[in-house]
């Protein structure tokens, strides 16, 4: 079976690709490793995505993109992306169960939460150490919770937290929050969130369950013992791009590099979404990266070669 394209990842990027590329009359497979939605699957709400509802969460939108792409005729797989190899006619796309012809692809692969690194994070994991809020809010009913970082998805995650923690101490190396302003007012109007700022995590504590933690204060150095029951991880994210190395190109901190039309150095394979170097990764900007990068694959396989 050879596809026009293969798009690797199927959040906002690779689904948007995929109703563009499909619409575009191409014969299109989206192969994800586990579900759809990518990042925003465990979104639980999202306001910011233009026209979206009030009520809009991450699975709901891309559920609905899921749709369009069937519309569409765009064919979805379970599989995992391993490697491709250039041929003649395009590519052979290898992965976990099989191999599949393709003229071009597109890496839409996102991006993943960064550990932070402290001793005890990776022990208890799954055991009050958590990076996802929507997923675990629920196991924090009535208990006292740590977020770490500053930016706008601690902010974000630090206030569904509300919902259910009795406690939350937002704990970030800086002495301000970098999340957007009206988060940040909204942090500061809500009585069940205290800042501790100008500290780190140092070591997350427990026998089998979260106990409490080690906080340093970077100015200091001063340690404190605060006892807990969970601490959720919001330290940044790492572009899913391992896969990629030695056949694309990879900035610094491993983001594929492409240029505004979503090209990476490999003639008829593109980027889109967050695994690519970028200044802002929204859905919005998601999924504008995979309707560029569909465009850009239509004309490639229409330029005569
Ligand atoms: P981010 O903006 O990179 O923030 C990561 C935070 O974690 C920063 O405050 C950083 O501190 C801190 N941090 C990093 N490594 C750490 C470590 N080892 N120990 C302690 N703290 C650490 O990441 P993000 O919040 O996930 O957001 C990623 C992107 O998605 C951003 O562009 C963001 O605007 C966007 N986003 C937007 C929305 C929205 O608009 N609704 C929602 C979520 C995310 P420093 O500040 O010191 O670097």
């Amino acid at each position: 079976m050879r596809y026009d394209t293969i798009i690797v990842g199927a959040g906002p990027a690779g689904l948007a690709a995929g109703i563009y590329a499909a619409r575009g009359t191409l014969k299109v497979l989206i192969m994800e490793k586990a579900g759809i939605g990518g990042q925003i699957a465990t979104s639980w709400e999202i306001e910011n995505y233009p026209g979206s509802p009030p009520d809009s969460t991450g699975p709901g939108l891309t559920e609905r993109m899921r749709q369009q792409c069937e519309e569409f005729g765009v064919e979805f797989a379970t599989k995992t992306y391993l490697r491709s190899h250039q041929t003649e006619a395009g590519f052979i796309v290898e992965t976990d169960s099989g191999s599949i012809e393709t003229q071009t692809i597109i890496m839409a692969t996102g991006a993943e939460p960064k550990p932070i690194g402290c001793k005890g994070e990776r022990e208890l994991r799954g055991m009050g150490v958590s990076y996802c809020a929507t997923c675990d809010a629920n196991f924090f009913k009535g208990l006292k919770v740590a977020v770490i970082g500053g930016g706008d998805t601690a902010l974000e995650e630090a206030l569904y937290l509300t919902k259910f923690a009795a406690e939350i101490i937002i704990i970030h190396r800086r002495d301000e929050l970098r999340g957007a302003k009206i988060l940040q007012q909204r942090i500061r109007e809500n009585e069940k969130i205290s800042l501790l700022l100008d500290s780190v995590v140092e070591e997350i504590k427990g026998n089998g369950q979260v106990e409490g933690i080690v906080v340093k204060n970077v100015k200091t150095d001063e340690l404190t013992d605060v006892s807990l029951d969970g601490v959720f991880v919001f330290a940044g994210q790492k572009p899913n791009s391992e896969a990629f190395v030695g056949l694309l190109e990879r900035d610094a901190r491993d983001y594929l590099i492409t240029d505004d039309e979503m090209r990476t150095n490999i003639p008829g394979i593109f980027a889109a979404g967050d695994v690519r170097r970028k200044s802002l990764r929204q859905v919005v900007t998601a999924t504008a990266d995979g309707a560029i990068a569909a465009v850009n694959v239509i004309k490639y396989i229409e330029e005569p070669k």
